[in-house]
């Protein structure tokens, strides 16, 4: 039976890049990975001379983590800004797409929010500080500080957009983080905004970004730098825990041994096999749902499209009544997305919001989002390209109570030495937060492993044993 130091399962982007930094701190590694192509759902396919993101379409290299494992695998001659077309994003209001301003105060002189709604929304800066211990959800504290219009057509949209969540059943501590802290440290979201500019300090900047081929880059780089360490169509069956660390079974590919196991798979599958190893972990990670969401993917020549499509996308808040969660303009926002001459547009459907509505037939996906950009954008005649990918689990939510669920979670596995799990349910679903949580993962994995040789070395000296390092992100 091949033994190794780690097992990781599941060679999405938070199973790679774990595997990536142990490997580079000089463990031996393996990668199991059901499907037959390692990336998980960031998968990026180029159809004709268009480019179609299946999973994630942008990815923050804001965030210091992601950034500098793209620097360490040399991905920065690929790397692609956002174009210069992108002025605003549009929000649905009425059937018609409102355009507001990148900045943050944009929703202040845009007549999308009622005159009415708008005074409401300035008028945070006075409301009184909420309950610091109440858990809440994003609707109820934009209701409670900006006002229900506000919270109905900006933060739900956003919600559904960003996390194809329902914002009235979405924890803001978890999601918003900086929104939640602002309140508690100035009292004020807008003061907090007004401050940081007012003292020349500036929020936080979001680099929404990708890589010529769009972000499937990532984690076929790092498959590349991993070499044979990644096993393709490997579908662990089960965990078990032995005397010398644990034993993976992949039914008919065979079993292995490992002194460390990472779970990097969705939580359904994490649950799983955690439930003989660790029952109370289990229990947590079952209780994360991850409705459906279907992405469908149209091209069209330039002159069938009335609209400049001089932005982001768009999003539709709920109460809209529309299938369509939102969309993007691939070909706006990337360059090389599209042949000349033609245009790309990506449409969600599904999520927290109507999960069935993501398991409807493609045929159907197609003709709705046709019908939908008829009236939105003008679209006239057939796409020249329809593809549709549905994700019977797409993304983990949220739900009022999920950072307690993730505490209990890591207290779970708090005495389950040289087991690990790590993935977009954790710390956030974005592609820049799987890589924060996946070095981290590695780092404790380095530590757990450093410990165990030194319990097996009794003379060891003090300090670091070797083989423990502080993990680089790659080789
Ligand atoms: C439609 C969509 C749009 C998104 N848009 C964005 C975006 O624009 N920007 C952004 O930052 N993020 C976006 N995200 C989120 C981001 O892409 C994900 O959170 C991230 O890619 C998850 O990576 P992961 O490795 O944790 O999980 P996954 O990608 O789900 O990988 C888990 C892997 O485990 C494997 N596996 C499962 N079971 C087994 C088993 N038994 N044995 C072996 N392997 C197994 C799976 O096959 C899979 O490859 C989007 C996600 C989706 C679905």
């Amino acid at each position: 039976m091949t033994a190794v130091d780690v097992v990781v399962i599941g060679g999405g982007v938070s199973g790679l890049t774990t595997a990536n930094a142990l490997g580079a701190a000089g463990h031996s590694v393996l990668v199991l990975e059901r499907q037959v192509r390692p990336g998980g759902n960031a998968i990026s396919e180029r159809i004709g001379g268009f480019l179609m993101e299946h999973g994630p379409s942008t990815v923050n290299l804001g965030m210091k983590g992601v950034a500098d494992l793209a620097d360490c695998l040399e991905l920065g001659n690929q790397r692609t800004n956002l174009g210069p077309e992108v002025r605003k994003r549009y929000l649905t209001k009425g059937g018609r797409l409102v355009g507001i301003g990148i900045h943050p105060m944009a929703f202040l002189t845009s007549g999308y929010l009622t005159l009415a709604g708008r005074a409401r929304m300035a008028a945070e800066i006075w409301q009184p500080r909420g309950n610091r211990d109440a858990i809440e959800t994003v609707a109820e504290f934009g209701r409670r500080r900006f006002g229900a219009e506000f919270a109905e057509r900006v933060l739900d949209p956003l919600v559904a957009g960003m996390f194809a969540g329902d914002a009235r059943r979405t924890e803001l501590d978890f999601v918003m983080p900086a929104l939640a802290q602002m309140e508690r440290v100035h009292g004020s979201v807008i003061r907090a905004v007004l401050g940081a500019r007012l003292s020349g300090g500036r929020m936080p900047a979001r680099q929404m970004s990708s890589w010529r081929d769009g972000i499937g880059t990532l984690p076929q780089a790092l498959a590349r730098q991993l070499g044979h360490a990644v096993k393709p169509g490997v579908t662990v069956r089960k965990i078990t825990r032995t005397s010398q660390g644990f034993v993976i079974d992949a039914g008919d590919r065979g079993c292995l041994r490992a002194r460390a196991v990472v779970i990097a798979t969705q939580p359904h599958v994490a649950a799983q096999m955690l439930a003989q190893v660790a029952p109370a972990a289990a229990e947590s990670c079952v209780r994360i749902e991850a409705p459906p969401l279907a992405v469908v993917f149209l091209g069209y020549r330039r002159d069938q499209i009335a609209h400049p499509l001089d932005g982001l996308g768009y999003l539709t808040p709920g109460c809209e009544g529309r299938i369509i969660n939102g969309g993007l303009f691939c070909s706006s926002m990337f360059a090389g997305r599209a042949p000349a001459g033609h245009v790309a547009i990506s449409a969600y459907i599904g999520g927290a919001r109507a999960p069935d509505h993501a398991r409807l037939p493609a045929k159907t996906l197609i003709g709705i989002v046709q019908g939908e950009l008829a009236g939105l954008v003008g679209a006239r005649g057939e796409p020249v390209l329809a593809r549709v990918r549905q994700w019977p689990r797409g993304l983990p939510q949220f739900q009022p109570g999920h950072s307690r669920l993730v505490e209990l979670f890591a207290d779970a596995l708090r005495d389950m030495p040289g087991l690990f799990v790590t993935g977009n349910y954790l710390r956030g679903v974005s592609v820049g937060a799987c890589v924060d949580a996946a070095l981290d993962t590695a780092e404790e994995v380095s530590l757990s492993l450093g410990q165990m040789a030194k319990a097996a070395i009794p003379h060891a000296g003090p300090g670091r044993v070797a083989g423990t390092s502080s993990v680089p992100p790659c080789r």
